[in-house]
Order: structure tokens, then sequence, then C-alpha cells
């Protein structure tokens, strides 16, 4: 009746029990989903103090975990945790654990100043923090401002009931009944914050079947050095934050899924990263690029450190070409011993969208590689809006499965940037070559890049104007050759009033964390170029630097 003829039922109608489904639409099922094969194995240790689980125990405390925040904190399917931790083991344990309880995840930066965190989690309607006791004051002046909050948790506390604070180790220790829920693949289960194209940072909305989709697209043999081959056990240490997206889906879930052994650090210093590699000797590193240039550049680094490298997959902003030779000759090897391994996301598209072949062709140099599977690009160029050919330059548009459900309450944002098709406009222009490798080569969105950190150029703004002294402002990324980018403030006073630029730069560094400071300066101009509508001609003032 509905449908045309020839989608009619011919097939007939059979009635079954229940309809067999994928168990692997859940992310904790997909990352843990082959691991009793290597239950023995190492699955994630702590690099400085040593703390280490194998897979067979970190599935167990998942599941522990994941009951205990249904029975004992009281929490329902569907409330939202703030996660305010360090790279560490227990990081799976308490992500896992609360998605496979039905919870949604949102996490932060640890370093963020109180303001910051309380933004985030109050935009999610926070009911519960996971914490260490280094930020345990951030977590309870938080816990102040959020309602109906049912407690926190301390991962190396123990419990402080006057103060609602569930310990760890003590949850962990009693066994928990609850049932744990039945999951839509398509269920928010994951709201990292991301600026996107324009704005404030926003939260975005990410689905177990998102989070799954891009750790498969990375799973294709090509990609892999074992061909597929999983539960090696292999080591691989990893710098970048599990609380960013790149972390915790493309390095994170990605090992833990192929079955290797992941070292992590809770803070980083030359001499304790050096050490783990010694102690350690990982083949794979997985690395931001400061921190490529940090290993390149620096003298304590030896030939000696580095001798097991097998790979190096650098994330999260782009690393020049002049460290990736550098760094080759630093570890003594040829381009055909170490692989150098470059990806491309964000935050909306779970993030992977391109990377590059585990063997790519030495003269594809600054490539971000290719398009993961199951996923289309084009590119649109800025000028005539049309689709461009290889060669030609166009901002980046994705559709796939890993692209974001939308916006946490901002269906403007979300409409501006996912279109009505499905296309995601990235805000990243690049261009390909005859053989579909990808190059970036602008950014068209307000968007800076701190060492791979976002910053959000609102944000900075929203600060700076706090000062009854200044009457508008705009700020943007200048080069930097160790961080990327740093911010620089443009500033107009109203006429007859006065204010130095270190009051300014104080005020940004007392408010927001630091990696948000105006280290590209400040300058006082007669008046920020702006467009009819009023938005900030950002191009003016980059070309003002040129
Ligand atoms: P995030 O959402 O924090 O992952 O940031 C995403 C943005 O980082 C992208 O839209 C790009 O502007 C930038 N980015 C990520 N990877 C690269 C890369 N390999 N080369 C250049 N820019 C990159």
């Amino acid at each position: 009746q509905k449908l045309a003829k020839y989608k009619h039922l011919a097939g007939g109608v059979a009635f079954l029990d229940a309809i067999p489904r994928n168990a692997a639409g859940k992310i904790m099922h997909h990352v843990f989903g082959e691991s009793e094969k290597w239950a023995d194995k190492s699955s994630a240790t702590c690099g400085i103090s040593g703390r280490s689980y194998t897979y067979g125990m970190m599935k167990a405390m998942i599941d522990r975990f994941g009951k205990a925040l249904l029975s004992h904190l009281k929490l329902v399917p569907g409330d939202r945790i703030g996660i305010i931790l360090p790279n560490m083991p227990e990081f799976v344990t308490i992500v896992h654990g609360a998605m496979q309880a039905g919870l949604v995840v949102t996490f932060i930066n640890p370093l963020y100043t109180p303001d910051e965190v309380r933004r985030q989690f109050a935009e999610c309607n926070v009911k519960s923090i996971a914490t260490i006791d280094m930020f345990m004051p951030v977590a309870m002046e938080v816990s102040k401002h959020l309602k109906d909050y049912k407690g926190t948790i301390c991962v190396d506390g123990s419990n402080d009931p006057v103060k609602g604070i569930h310990g760890f180790q003590s949850l962990m220790s009693a066994e928990h009944k609850a049932d744990l829920p039945k999951i839509d693949p398509n269920d928010v289960c994951l709201i990292p914050f991301s600026s996107g194209t324009t704005g404030l940072p926003k939260g975005v909305l990410l689905t177990h079947n998102n989070l799954v989709a891009n750790v498969k697209q990375l799973c294709r043999p090509e990609f892999m050095k074992h061909k597929g081959n999983k539960g090696t056990g292999s080591v691989t240490l990893t710098i970048p934050p599990y609380f960013h997206i790149y972390g915790f889906n493309s390095v994170l879930n990605y090992i833990l899924t192929i079955g290797s052994h992941i070292i992590s650090m809770p803070k980083f210093t030359p001499e304790i990263y050096l050490q783990t590699l010694i102690k350690y000797r990982p083949v794979d590193l997985f690395v931001v690029p400061s921190l490529l240039v940090f290993l390149t550049n620096h003298p304590a680094v030896k030939k000696e450190h580095l001798e097991r490298i097998e790979s190096v997959t650098v994330g999260g902003a782009p690393a020049t070409n002049s460290i990736l030779e550098k760094f080759v000759q630093k570890a003594g090897k040829t381009k055909d011993e170490i692989a150098l391994l470059q990806g491309y996301g964000m935050t909306e598209s779970s993030p992977v969208v391109f990377v590059t072949p585990y063997s790519y062709p030495h003269e594809k140099v600054g490539t971000i590689g290719q398009i993961v599977p199951s996923t289309e690009v084009k590119l649109v160029s800025i000028t005539t809006d049309e689709a461009v050919g290889p060669n030609e330059s166009g901002e980046i548009y994705v559709r796939g499965p890993q692209v974001m459900k939308g916006y946490l309450n901002n269906e403007e944002a979300t409409k501006e940037t996912v279109d009505s098709e499905g296309w995601l406009h990235t805000g990243d222009v690049a261009y390909y070559d005859n053989e579909h490798y990808f190059y970036i080569v602008d950014r068209t969105k307000e968007l800076i890049k701190v060492k791979g950190n976002q910053v959000s150029p609102t944000e900075i703004e929203n600060v700076i104007l706090q000062h009854p002294e200044v009457a508008d402002v705009a700020v943007i990324g200048i080069p930097d050759e160790r961080s990327g980018e740093v911010p620089r403030a443009y500033v107009v006073l109203k006429p007859g009033q006065t204010i130095t630029a270190k009051k300014i730069y104080d005020t940004v560094a007392e408010k927001l964390i630091k990696y948000k400071s105006l280290e590209g300066g400040v300058e006082f101009i007669d008046a920020i170029p702006r467009n009819v509508a009023g938005k900030i001609m950002r191009r003016e003032l980059k070309a003002l630097i040129k």
C-alpha cells in the first residue's frame, strides 16, 4: 500500500523471537570484542607507577564499575558523567564502564580552570564527576553548580560519605547487582567539546556507532603494520591526551581493539618520557607534533632511545616535513625502516577522515593520507562553491558513519556545520593528487590550534571584553615554530581609556588554561575589520602579520 510494487514482500513474512544484531554496535563490545583470545596479555600500564592490568582484568573491572554506577551511585542510563582525568589505565575502566552502563561521558583537560570545567559540565548537565585527588578541589567546586548531583568518584582516594565521595577502590572491591541496559548503537555515548568552524566550544554528540565505525575504519590491513594480526601485545607509548577524541578513539580504543599493550603517562616531563622509552622499549609511538620536535631537537634524546621504534603516528595537527626528515636522521634509520604515519581528523568526525597507509610512497611528503573506508569526501571551491577535481583546492566536506549526530542544544550550529545532505563542512582546505593522496593547504575556520589543542578565538575575546576599557577585540592565530600557532589579540580601546597589554595578557592567563594564553602578543589598533554583518574579517588581520 505504502511502497512501490517492486518493494513488496514477495519473499514472505516470518516471525522470530529476536532479530540477530551485530553486537559490535556498542563501543565497549567492539574494543574488547576479541580480547578473550589475549586475556592474559597486558592491556594498559601506567608508564610512571608501573600499575598494569591484563585484558581479562580490565574487562572485569569495566563490568563491575558500570554496575556500581547504576546500583551504588544511582545513576540511570542517559545520565551524563564528567571525567577529569589525565592519561592513566583507569581512564579505560571509567569511560567504558560508564558507556556500558548507558551513561554519556564528557571529558575535559584536567588543567582547565574551574570556570572552563563548570561551563562544559553545566551545559552537559553532569550528574557525577570522576577524578583523582589532585583535581578534587576543582571537582568539588564545580559540583556545587550542578543540578541533581549524585556524587564524585575519586580514583586514587578513599570513601568520604559526608562529602559524597566514592573511592574507586571500594567501588571495585564489592559486587554490585545491577542489570546493564540494552544499548541502541545510535545512542549518544560521548560529548567532547569543539568550537567547530565558529564561535564558542560546543558539545559534539557522538554515538556508539560513530566511535565503532571510526575504529573499524582504522583497522583495515592497509593501515596496519601487522596486516590485521591482532593480540600481538606489542608495546605502544602514547602521549596524545585520552580526553581528546584523537587520543580516546584513534589511539586508546584502536590500540585496545588490536590487542596491543598501551603505556600511558599521566604527566609529561622530558626525563619521565625518556625513562619510559628506555623501560618499555616501545615499537610504536603516538605523538603530537610538538613531541616530535622534542624528540628530534632535545640533546638528551639519543639514537639508542629510538632504536626499537618501527612506527610514529603524528596526529592532532600537522607536522612539518623538515621535522619528519630530521627525526628519521636522529633515529639513525632510513625512511624504509620507520613508518611515519599522519592523519587528519576532527572531533565532529570521531575523528579520522584521512590516514596514510602503513607503507606509502616517500615522495608524498606532507600528505595527510587517503580517505578511510566507507567515507565520502568532496572538495568544494571557496570561490565557486563547486566540487573540484585533482590538484585544485577546496574546502573538505565529509560524509560517513563517523560524522556526529549534531551539537548539544545547538540546532543552528548543527545546521551550519552538517548540511541537509549530510555533508560535514570541515573549514579546512585541501587538494588531492592523481593517486588520491590529500594535502592540507589552509584553514578557513576561526579555530586556532596550539600544540594540537583547540583554542576558540571567541572564548578569549569574551574574556578580554570583560575589561570595561575595551571597545572591541579580535583574536587570531599566528604561526609559531614550537606550538604550530599561538593566539594574538587585536584590541580597540574606548575613547580616552587606557589599559596595558600585560593586564590583558594576565586576565586571559588567569581565566583560561595555559595554552590559551596570548603568547602571540596583544596589539592595539584603531578598528577591527568587520563585514557588513558585523563578522570579524580574520583574514584581513592575518594579512597584517604577513
Ligand atoms: P580537533 O577537533 O581538535 O581534532 O581539531 C580538528 C582540526 O585540527 C581540523 O579541522 C584541522 O583544522 C586541524 N587538523 C587536524 N589534523 C590535521 C593535519 N594533519 N593537518 C592539518 N590540520 C589538522
